[in-house]
């Protein structure tokens, strides 16, 4: 077999039973729909290979299957699907009853390994904002359980899987997809070096790296996260991209970007706090945390970001032209 995985780009596959909740989760966290938006989404019927590679830093195809489809069909070409595939989200409705559910993970995490060993399988626990906090642990617990005695059972129990407690309806899905993707990024621990650089020398309390449009976080300084400053920073993005959709577009050029080379802006909240947005290159931005009493460096801070911008443009650079290179190597 030919892997010429350094050049492909990392493919996620998105799969679970039907009305697990697939199609809602990538309409809101791609396509801006709001939750309740999909209450009304049709059900997929097809296979939707989604490339949403022009918009986003995070290239992945999406591979929607709907629960009804049988893809351990010959026809189906599963060398292919999971061969090139860095993870694998099965998405379990945690409101239903999850034990077909799990009878598919097992069947389709045991096929997907003996063809890539290497796929990350992450599951995410769906659909956990009508349950309470005691009953969401509880049932994570019991499908973590009962997930891995069956591929213990199978023979599979170096297989390990990851589990996501994830909603539409928070930012939790969000989370859980920067984690998923930040598996896939080669270059994470120098991104968060490069943060934690930024970060000390400008008296900045927490940092993340930001895909604008899907706000996944790519990266972070290793400070702990904690959900709230998150969701502040996704805020962050929807406000800046609202008003320069909004006024943006008064230089009479329709099609000029809501987020460009000029992208930045900061926010002064109540209690002291400021977030900061600078934009990193086409679709990353970089949005920050700090006390206000630290803006008024703003020339230090800026000065830093100059660095910061240009160290991530060598990494990605880098990159590229390596797998250039890579690229003219096939394996056998
Ligand atoms: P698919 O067949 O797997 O693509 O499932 P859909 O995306 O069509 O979702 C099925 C139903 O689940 C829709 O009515 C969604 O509104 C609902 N749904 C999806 N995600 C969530 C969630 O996080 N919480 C709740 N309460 N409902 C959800």
């Amino acid at each position: 077999t030919i892997i010429s995985g350094i050049e492909q780009k990392p493919r996620i596959v998105l799969m679970g039973l039907r009305r697990s909740g697939k199609s809602s989760i990538q309409k809101v966290v791609f396509h801006k729909m709001s939750p309740n938006e999909t209450l009304f989404l049709e059900s997929t019927n097809k296979v939707v290979k989604e490339d949403i590679s022009n918009s986003s830093f995070v290239q992945f195809h999406i591979w929607d299957f709907p629960g009804q489809i049988d893809f351990f069909d010959p026809t189906f070409d599963s060398e292919n699907i999971f061969g090139g595939c860095g993870a694998l989200i099965f998405v379990i409705d945690a409101q239903d009853d999850y034990m077909e559910a799990l009878e598919r993970l097992r069947h389709t995490v045991t096929r997907a390994y003996k063809i890539n060993p290497r796929i990350n399988f992450e599951v995410f626990i769906h659909k956990v904002d009508g349950l309470s906090e005691d009953y969401k642990m509880d049932t994570q617990r019991d499908i973590h359980a009962r997930a891995t005695d069956d591929l213990y059972d199978a023979g599979f129990e170096q297989v390990h899987l990851s589990f996501h407690l994830t909603s539409i309806y928070d930012h939790s899905i969000f989370e859980a997809f920067s984690k998923v993707v930040q598996k896939l990024i080669p270059q994470l621990p120098t991104l968060e070096n490069l943060l934690n650089i930024f970060i000390s020398n400008s008296a900045i309390e927490k940092a993340f790296l930001f895909d604008v449009v899907s706000k996944i976080y790519i990266a972070t300084d290793s400070s702990p996260v904690d959900m709230q400053s998150y969701e502040l920073c996704c805020d962050m993005i929807d406000v800046v991209i609202d008003v320069s959709c909004i006024y943006g577009l008064m230089s009479g050029d329709e099609l000029a970007p809501a987020f460009d080379r000029h992208s930045q802006a900061s926010i002064r909240l109540n209690n002291g706090t400021v977030l900061h947005l600078r934009e990193v290159n086409r679709f990353l931005a970089l949005v920050c945390i700090l006390r206000d009493d630290a803006m008024e460096k703003q020339g230090m801070i800026d000065y830093n970001f100059t660095m910061f911008r240009a160290g991530i443009q060598k990494v990605f650079e880098v990159r590229k032209s390596q797998n250039r290179k890579m690229a003219a190597i096939s394996f056998t």
